[in-house]
């Protein structure tokens, strides 16, 4: 089958995602939670969008992002077992399209929000990164790990934030800079 929205769809059911923060590995499940009670404490509003993350869904992600974005031929596109896709629709346009409507259906986040695709090793394969929007409005104390309050003022793009990222260091949850929503226990 020729990639395009069908994959989406076929990701859905058979490669799925987990939003559940119980399904992270045991360790890094703690210190997430340990962070994400510490900013509902402080007043902030946390989505998680994504945690534990299938290998198959890994390889959707990496190749129809490279694709779509131009990154590589879609000849150039790896095969996976177990998913009989067709990237390259011997038309670029049209294999870029199709790349393009998976892209747009994982919601995936391109340039500039992300710069790189995403990882064919992912953290979220082995339930050790969290992707979550993190909202609030103004200046809010939030405690760290050791108790103490800092005072984090919110940013539209949450990679600029570093007084925040030194508060999810210090739970061990450490963000990518390099994309919005992402963090894991070692930052990549
Ligand atoms: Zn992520």
């Amino acid at each position: 089958m020729k990639s395009g929205r069908y994959w989406v769809t076929w990701a859905n059911s058979h490669a799925k995602n987990s939003q559940s923060v119980e399904d992270l590995e045991a360790g890094f499940k703690a210190n997430a939670k340990a962070f994400i009670k510490a900013l509902t404490d402080a007043g902030a509003t946390v989505k998680v969008s994504t945690t534990k993350r299938s290998a198959k869904r890994a390889y959707l992600f990496h190749w129809s992002w490279k694709i779509s974005q131009g990154k590589c031929k879609p000849s150039e596109a790896k095969k996976m077992s177990g998913v009989d896709i067709q990237w390259d629709h011997n038309d670029l346009a049209k294999s870029k399209a199709g790349a393009l409507e998976m892209v747009k259906g994982f919601g995936l986040a391109v340039p500039p929000r992300s710069i790189y695709p995403p990882s064919l090793t992912s953290n979220h394969i082995a339930g050790k990164a969290i992707d979550m929007t993190i909202t609030w409005s103004g200046t809010i104390t939030i405690k760290k790990n050791d108790g103490t309050g800092v005072k984090v003022t919110y940013m539209k793009n949450v990679n600029d934030n570093t007084v925040l990222h030194t508060v999810g260091a210090s739970y061990s949850v450490k963000k990518l800079k390099s994309d919005a929503p992402h963090w894991s226990y070692n930052g990549r």
